[in-house]
């Protein structure tokens, strides 16, 4: 690993961290699904904020449809205002299991709190660690120790250095299986919710052991920006997307504005598949 460590840094710890995740690493999910360097891109898609069984179980309908494998959606969410809706909490993750396992597919759900690791990793099949708690330390070493995959968002005012060094928090529990995802960070512009920091992308792809996915929901904030930026993601070298999918965004609990109606999925998926042919992949 070639991190650009500051001569500040004492080599004792260069030298742990180059130990610790030096070679390319792919993610299993399943023994049939896996993520990083040369596997098809993976499509994950679902609701920002699971509300019902009715609206999860839409959009996996949808997503099965074109063969998608994995499921998003938030069941414990971290809201911006208290006085918003905050998930389902258990019950969301009830949801997710019940839909996923109906149509053969994998969970991917947050853990808020270190409190919520055990649940979470009972139910789900990826644990997601969200871009407010990037350098919650606490959190990072308790998904660490479970043998769950990691996906690991961006701190919207982080730099690509805290990232990657955020990720060997979590490696140096014994857990490598590691996904980045970045989902766009905080900059003077504010026409758009993010910016979508596809340097990143490439830069992470080079610097880390790790697979590197794209959220252009969150990086964008706008409904009508999701696919030209899911396109630029994957042309930036990532190796999957988490995308949010709704089946009435305009009523949904959280995240209206960004939402793809299930009528986008078809344009999504076959727009994203042609940039990852493009690129000498597959996409599931
Ligand atoms: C999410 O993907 O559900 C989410 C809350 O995103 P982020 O942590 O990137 O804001
Ligand atoms: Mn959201």
């Amino acid at each position: 690993m070639r991190y650009n460590i500051q001569r500040t840094t004492p080599l004792e710890q260069v030298v742990k961290v180059a130990a610790v995740s030096s070679t390319k690493q792919k993610v299993q999910i399943a023994p049939d699904l896996t993520i990083g360097a040369g596997e098809p891109v993976v499509l994950m898609a679902g609701p920002c904020s699971v509300e019902s069984y009715e609206q999860t179980r839409a959009v996996a309908a949808a997503m099965a449809a074109h063969g998608l494998r994995v499921l998003r959606g938030g069941a414990f969410k971290p809201r911006t205002s208290p006085f918003s809706f905050q998930g389902l909490g258990l019950e969301g993750l009830r949801i997710l299991r019940a839909v996923a396992d109906e149509f053969g597919m994998f969970v991917v759900t947050e853990a808020l709190g270190v409190e919520h690791v055990e649940a979470v990793a009972e139910y789900a099949d990826i644990i997601q660690i969200g871009s407010r708690n990037m350098q919650h330390y606490p959190l990072l070493w308790a998904v660490g120790e479970t043998d769950k995959p990691v996906l690991l968002k961006r701190g919207f005012m982080s730099t690509v250095k805290e990232w990657l060094l955020a990720a060997e928090h979590i490696a140096r529990r014994g857990n490598r299986r590691i996904i980045l995802c970045e989902r766009g960070i905080r900059t003077f512009e504010n026409a758009t919710r993010n910016t979508l920091d596809t340097n990143a992308i490439a830069l992470a792809k080079q610097e880390s052991p790790w697979p590197v996915i794209g959220d252009p929901s969150h990086a964008t904030g706008r409904a009508d920006l999701v696919i030209p930026a899911a396109r630029a993601i994957i042309a930036a070298g990532a190796d999957g997307l988490l995308v949010e999918v709704h089946p009435q965004p305009s009523a949904a609990l959280s995240d209206p504005e960004q939402q793809l109606p299930i009528s986008q999925l078809p344009a999504l998926v076959r727009q994203a598949r042609l940039i990852a042919e493009a690129m000498g992949r597959g996409l599931v």
